[in-house]
């Protein structure tokens, strides 16, 4: 489990079960102390009954080739487990690793493909066991729906590191039927309680949609290398993730500076809360903040020379890579070794902690900055993200897939 901030107001953590306690109630060890979350009979087994146990025809948008573009689907969502939640899809965010996993650009894509890991969605059903949701409530899927939940990681609520192989929400073999999975940009979807988010009543749903992925993937380097108040924290790249970052690291107190390509984003960086915003070719601003920086984290979506980035870190300074998933370019070894500085990377986060950070952000009114799309619109949006033009994430209003209309582009 992460560490709180200190400056963090106190709001009661939720009394939820685990998933090992619900694994134990099932085995009837631990029903007392969670009698009063469980969903009362009656009404789950009504609202069962309205929509059945499925399996569940389910409108999509994906693709079928690493060239095409994405187009509608008619998709199957599995039939309710004990502990499977349907959710009906309210919104999904568009992040660049949905463009990245559907164009193969990580290697092979098994397809179809249905991207969208930013999920926000209703509850319509719950499964016989489930005491996290009642029909109704509002739940939200990042980029995990099963770990193996027995090995030293999940044990630690590191879900993201599970040593046997975790399942992400699409293109990952699917653990609970043959085939993958697929994800958000779809109306409905069935994934295991343990895995589904409580966004708390109040919260903006499309705007948080992002936080499920580019929140989380920014906070948890924040937590594990406990950026503090008055620290100097640069953000490389401003899109999807770099904008959340510059929220959630202002929201800390750190001061925060945006590295960019694009001049047209300097304002914004500033509006966004950042001390300031450097083009990242200008060599001399580059030189003149040199060995500055506590921690730098990178959301550059490709392999780019990290050196000059590495320069700017103090003693004991850190480069997190949460970018380029491809090998990293021109890395000085006695660069890193001079000022005892790290190049590290970092994985979304684990289940409690993406809670953590929607309650976090919830609390504090950080949200994205977002463009609400239909989804005949994605194609085009794909292109804007591919060409640095999002401010700062597309977010889809999945009300607009059940008119079934085609692909704009
Ligand atoms: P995004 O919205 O496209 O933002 C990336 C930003 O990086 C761009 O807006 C641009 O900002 C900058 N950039 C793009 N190409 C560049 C280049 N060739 N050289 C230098 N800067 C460049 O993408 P995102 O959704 O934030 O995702 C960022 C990356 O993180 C993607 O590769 C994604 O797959 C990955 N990701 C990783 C995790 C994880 O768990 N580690 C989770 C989610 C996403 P400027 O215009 O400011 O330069
Ligand atoms: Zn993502």
């Amino acid at each position: 489990m992460s560490e709180r901030l200190n400056d963090e107001p106190q709001h009661p953590k939720p009394a939820l079960p685990t998933r090992r306690d619900a694994l134990m109630i099932g085995a009837g060890l631990l029903a007392a102390p969670l009698v009063a979350s469980v969903v009362p009979a009656a009404y789950a087994a009504e609202a069962r009954a309205s929509v059945g146990n499925g399996p569940f025809p389910a409108h999509a948008y994906g693709a079928t080739s690493a060239t095409s573009t994405l187009g509608p689907l008619q998709i199957e969502r599995r039939a309710l487990a004990p502990n499977d939640v349907l959710l009906d899809v309210l919104y999904c965010g568009v992040c660049h690793s949905d463009i990245h996993t559907v164009r193969g650009e990580w290697g092979p894509t098994p397809y179809p493909c249905v991207p969208g890991h930013e999920i926000i969605g209703q509850v319509q059903a719950v499964g016989k066991a489930v005491t996290k949701f009642k029909v109704g409530d509002i739940g939200g899927v990042g980029c995990l729906v099963n770990s193996c939940s027995t090995c030293e990681s999940c044990l630690a609520d590191l879900e993201q590191y599970c040593l046997n192989g975790f399942t992400l929400t699409y293109a990952s073999p699917d653990s609970s039927k043959a085939g993958h999975t697929l994800g958000g940009y779809s109306d409905k979807i069935v994934v295991t309680e343990h895995f589904v988010i409580r966004i708390p009543p109040g919260a903006d749903l499309p705007a948080t949609a992002p936080l499920l992925c580019a929140g989380i993937t920014t906070f948890s380097p924040m937590q594990h290398w406990k950026l503090a108040a008055g620290q100097r924290v640069g953000v490389v790249g401003l899109g999807g993730l770099g904008h959340v970052a510059v929220k959630l690291a202002v929201a800390r107190k750190a001061d925060v500076t945006v590295f960019t390509t694009s001049p047209g984003k300097v304002p914004d960086a500033k509006r966004l809360g950042a001390r300031e915003a450097v083009l990242s070719t200008d060599t001399a601003a580059m030189k003149e903040l040199a060995t500055k920086f506590d921690l730098l984290i990178s959301t550059v979506p490709e392999a780019f020379p990290m050196q000059p980035f590495i320069n700017l870190l103090k003693l004991d300074g850190t480069l997190v890579n949460v970018g380029a998933m491809n090998p990293l370019e021109d890395v000085h070894g006695l660069g890193l070794a001079r000022t005892r500085r790290s190049l590290a990377g970092s994985i979304i986060g684990g289940i409690a902690e993406t809670q953590e950070v929607i309650d976090y952000c919830t609390t504090r009114n950080i949200k994205a900055d977002i463009e609400l799309i239909r989804i005949e619109d994605v194609n085009g949006a794909y292109e804007r993200v591919v060409n640095k033009d999002v401010r700062y994430r597309f977010v889809i209003d999945m009300a607009s897939l059940k008119d079934g209309s085609q692909p704009r582009s």
